[in-house]
């Protein structure tokens, strides 16, 4: 912390429509040359009660009994800022983060693609007249929780505004944010943006700060009545421990280790890229990276030729040269990924190539080569823990049963893809798959398919129309008018 210096100045909080600032603040990192970027306040439990009481204040005076279609106009007002704004949010997202620039813009889409997406469906969102008597009417009606918390990581900020967010705001609730210390720069200018789209003050807050500080307040204050979180499994369990102290209900987005089956027949052509793609997409640090390949023994060499081949010629830079693969977001996630890859070198890991960078001309950027790991046994501690970076471990197998119990065997349960041209296998991996998402013959998504992690993995249901009732809660209403 110092005084307010960087390439972007001072970034505020946003809270009740006003930007806030605080004495002491943070410095955001450019992760390409570990210069500082900008600085943020450092919310602790003033602002964050502030914020709260702001919200609360903005769902009771008005918010509350908007219609959908009211919000609806919001959402899509707020859309279209966001695509105007497309190339301001993508270089910000690129130099705060580090990812290659078209990913940013990708990101971009994405978050403009939730508010569209919601911004289409609320007005179809409702509860059900349930037909149990002539003499009365029972209804099962949805309402918004009331504020909302919103901790989220650093690796896709935009990305997980919109995922989070948009369904929240479409379903009437009222928002406080808590972005990364790392990555909050565009969650900031989201804000912004929502105030010019004529959401009125309170209803979306964001406070920047450190998690065991202003997160801790926010998803420990009594004024909270859910919490979205997206994180580590470490953190979500004392979220989870902390919104049972005040019986919120929590959704929790948490890690990964998404395996990529690779059976014997299939398309090494369509394939093999979109497995290189699955772990170097944001330099790995993707909760649903594709980290773990367990491939067919007929295919293996090949499969591992190809993605040798790929990861010999990726270009690595500065995010915002748009490179095929920028650096990590700091020198702990840095020495993190090296850590792990020492540790599986150590415990006899078979390394083909990667391992170290320094890019020339970024000597102090937190760089790191895309790295696969070869012949690793399913339960070896490569292929069971998050590395969170560009390394990528191949299990051969013989057979479907043993592909399954390798894609099976982390305790994590988030996403997975199949490559087969068989429609039978591919089924039976959708049903047998112990995750949230399966994906055959690709590894990308869009925002109707529903996102929820199993196991570690956390639970609860975001993206898809399922995330608006996620933020709503029912309510039972039954009305006698006797019979005439
Ligand atoms: P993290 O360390 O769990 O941090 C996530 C957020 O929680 C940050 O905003 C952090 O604040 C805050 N936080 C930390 N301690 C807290 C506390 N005691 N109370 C309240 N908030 C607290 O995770 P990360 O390192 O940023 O992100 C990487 C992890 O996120 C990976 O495990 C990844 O798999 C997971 N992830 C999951 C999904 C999903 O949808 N399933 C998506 C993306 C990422 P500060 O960082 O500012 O301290
Ligand atoms: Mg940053």
């Amino acid at each position: 912390m110092t005084s307010n210096r960087g390439t972007l100045g001072a970034r505020p909080a946003v809270i009740d429509g006003r930007p806030r600032t605080t004495p002491e603040v943070i410095e955001v990192l450019d992760p390409s040359d570990g210069s500082v970027l900008a600085t943020v306040p450092r919310g602790g439990r003033e602002l964050i009660d502030e914020a709260v009481t702001a919200a609360r204040r903005a769902f009771d005076r008005g918010w509350r009994r908007t219609t959908a279609a009211e919000r609806a106009e919001l959402l899509g007002n707020l859309a279209r800022l966001l695509r105007e704004h497309g190339d301001e949010l993508a270089e910000l997202e690129s130099r705060d983060v580090g990812k290659p620039l078209r990913q940013g813009r990708t990101d971009v889409n994405f978050i403009a693609r939730y508010f569209e997406f919601y911004r289409n469906l609320v007005e179809a969102h409702f509860g059900q007249v349930i037909p149990a008597a002539t003499d009365r009417i029972t209804m099962a009606l949805r309402e918004p929780h009331g504020v909302t918390a919103h901790v989220i990581p650093w690796n896709f900020p935009l990305g997980i505004v919109g995922r989070t967010i948009a369904p929240a705001l479409a379903a009437g609730n009222c928002c406080v944010l808590k972005p990364a210390e790392d990555a909050p720069l565009s969650t900031i200018r989201v804000a912004e943006l929502a105030l010019e789209a004529g959401f009125p003050p309170g209803v979306l807050n964001v406070v920047p700060g450190y998690g065991e500080e202003a997160g801790h307040a926010l998803v420990s204050h009594p004024g909270v009545d859910h919490i979205s979180f997206t994180g580590s499994v470490e953190v979500g369990r004392r979220i989870a421990a902390a919104a049972a102290q005040n019986l919120k209900t929590v959704t929790l987005e948490l890690g990964g280790k998404s395996p990529n089956v690779v059976l014997a027949d299939a398309d090494l052509g369509t394939a093999v890229p979109h497995l290189a793609q699955a772990i170097l997409l944001n330099a790995g640090q993707t909760c649903s990276a594709g980290s773990r390949i367990v491939v067919a023994d007929e295919i293996h060499d090949e499969v591992v030729d190809r993605l040798v081949k790929i990861f010999q010629n990726v270009v690595i830079g500065r995010g915002i040269d748009d490179p095929d693969l920028g650096p990590l977001i700091s020198a702990k996630q840095r020495t993190q990924v090296l850590g792990a890859m020492e540790d599986a070198a150590n415990q006899g890991d078979l390394r083909v190539g990667g391992g170290e960078a320094v890019v020339s001309g970024a000597p102090n950027g937190f760089f790191v080569e895309p790295t696969i790991f070869d012949n690793v046994s399913a339960s070896a501690d490569l292929a069971q823990r998050e590395v969170f970076g560009p390394v990528l471990t191949v299990t051969p197998v013989r057979d479907h049963h043993e592909a399954l119990a390798a894609a099976n065997a982390t305790r994590y349960g988030l996403g997975a893809g199949v490559w087969t041209r068989d429609v039978s296998l591919a089924h039976w991996f959708i049903r047998e798959l112990d995750c949230g998402q399966v994906m055959v013959n690709t590894f990308s998504n869009g925002v109707e398919m529903p996102f929820s992690g199993r196991k570690d993995s956390g639970y609860g249901t975001e993206k898809s129309f399922e995330a608006l009732n996620e933020f709503t809660r029912l309510k039972g209403a039954v009305v006698a008018f006797g019979d005439v």
